[in-house]
């Protein structure tokens, strides 16, 4: 479909799902409006690197960017990998490069093929609104506060928003509205008032407390390695990540689940770091130079909101990103589901006619969400703490998960098979293939047939 089918898009939000939306959108849509409440101008903090900015507070923390979500990138956004490195980011093999801990034991090192982007998040989220920016029929509309939809006296289709702009308000008109304010989205609110009723939404209390800490990078810290990534277990429930990231720094984020939050005074941060079930990260930083002191963000649960299962909704509006879903940031998979999610709004913008609404989210979900969620909350409740069901189905998955990284220590091929996963590449089900139930078996007692691969993808 060419760009004079459809007339104009507003995107709602200009992180990372609003700047991905509006990149898909460009290729349908004459004209893509990003609507931000920030300052989008490419702020510097005192060093010159690229800065955090209010209306994404989780900017000041590690962010990993997952190898599924890079690729998506360098389709939407050619050469961006080499961009990106060129500019700074620290790159190396996903399981090469990095030293991963788990239950106190160091993994192997073998080469996965998947290319590790390590960066701060402003400095992605910068190329990419640089990229953005560049496209013809796309503008930014900075310090503009959305303040509510315009609809069609029936309240059946939304025709806009309205915006506020230094305590003026106006309408903003539209063919389709996509909003991806985040996690604080108001579309439900807003679907409420015009007699939608509630979108359901699904919750797992997780409570888990993050605090980051940044030190300058000497040459010969870590080696060859671009992070340390201490992985929190059900037997400690603390972990850390350590990565090299653009302008010669480190960053480093300590988290805790269920109310353990690392504290944010230097010593109790160090202190933390050094309780983990290994040392690793807290003998790297101990004695580097710290640029500034410790903050801290806390993330209550897992969120996920059921827009596909709504009986009806009003044409003209789509939601994006972390408005839909937010998972435990542990997992890093945040900006890779906001990617797959922009691919999914690619194909249906480029069908004739509007999106419809109920097609989009029954995709959305399937094609970038259940996977991620699943994980990630089957993941959690591998924390006795933790609540919710733990049906015998996820308790026989965890044990087989289990018995697959003990066997990964020794069987590589077993660990990148992990690994794959994790960084989204594969889906889940990959890992209830007879090759590997057979590998877990052979290095672990004769359990082969435990697992479907429905059981995993869940
Ligand atoms: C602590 C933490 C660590 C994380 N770590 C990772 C990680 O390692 N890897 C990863 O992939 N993901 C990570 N994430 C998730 C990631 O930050 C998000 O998934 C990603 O930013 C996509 O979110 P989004 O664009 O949907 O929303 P957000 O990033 O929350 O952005 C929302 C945007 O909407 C704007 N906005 C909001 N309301 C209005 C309004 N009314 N009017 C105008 N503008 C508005 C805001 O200014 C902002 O620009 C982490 C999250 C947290 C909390």
């Amino acid at each position: 479909m060419g760009i004079a089918d459809h007339n104009r898009a507003v995107v709602l939000g200009a992180s990372m799902a609003g700047l991905l939306a509006a990149r898909v959108l460009a290729d349908s849509y004459t004209d893509v409006v990003l609507v931000d409440r920030d300052d989008l101008t490419d702020r510097e903090d005192a060093d010159g690197h690229a800065a955090w900015r209010r209306g994404v507070p989780q900017g000041r923390h590690v962010h990993a960017l997952l190898a599924r979500g890079r690729h998506i990138l360098d389709e939407l956004f050619p050469g961006i990998t080499e961009e990106l490195i060129a500019a700074g980011a620290r790159s190396g093999d996903v399981t090469g490069n990095v030293r991963w801990v788990m239950d106190g034991h160091r993994m192997p090192k073998p080469h996965s093929d998947m290319l590790l982007l390590s960066m701060s998040r402003p400095h992605v989220e910068r190329h990419v609104r640089d990229r953005v920016r560049a496209l013809p029929n796309v503008r930014f509309l900075a310090r503009h506060d959305v303040t509510g939809l315009l609809t069609t006296e029936d309240g059946s289709a939304v025709t806009g928003v309205t915006v506020v702009d230094e305590g003026t308000a106006r309408p903003l008109p539209a063919d389709l509205v996509v909003d991806a304010t985040g996690r604080r989205s108001r579309s439900p609110g807003w679907l409420k008032e015009l007699g939608y009723g509630e979108v359901r939404e699904d919750r797992q209390a997780i409570s888990v407390g993050y605090a980051t800490r940044y030190y300058r990078l000497r040459p010969e810290l870590m080696a060859d390695e671009v992070s340390i990534d201490v992985v929190a277990s059900a037997s400690l429930p603390r972990g850390a990540i350590c990565a090299k990231i653009e302008g010669d720094r480190v960053v480093v984020t300590a988290y805790g689940y269920l109310g353990d939050y690392p504290p944010t005074d230097p010593e109790g941060f160090l202190a933390f770091l050094k309780s983990l079930s290994a040392t690793d990260i807290h003998d790297t930083v101990h004695d580097q130079e710290p640029l500034g002191d410790p903050v801290a963000y806390r993330f209550p649960a897992n969120l996920r909101r059921r827009y596909e299962l709504m009986p009806a909704l009003p044409d003209g509006l789509l939601v994006l990103g972390d408005a839909v879903c937010s998972f435990n940031p542990v997992y890093g998979q945040g900006m890779t589901v906001a990617a797959l999610g922009a691919t999914v709004l690619r194909d249906h913008a480029a069908r004739p006619g509007a999106p419809r609404p109920g097609a989009f989210f029954t995709d959305l979900a399937a094609r970038a969400v259940d996977d991620v969620w699943g994980m990630t909350t089957g993941a959690d409740l591998a924390f006795p703490g933790v609540e919710g069901e733990r049906t015998e189905e996820l308790l026989r998955e965890q044990e087989y998960l289990d018995r697959l990284l003990a066997a990964a220590a020794h069987d590589h091929s077993l660990l990148t098979a992990y690994a794959r996963v994790v960084f989204l590449v594969d889906p889940p089900a990959a890992l209830a293939a007879p090759e590997i139930q057979a590998a877990v078996s052979a290095a672990s007692g004769d359990r082969t047939g435990d697992v479907t691969p429905e059981g995993l993808a869940t």
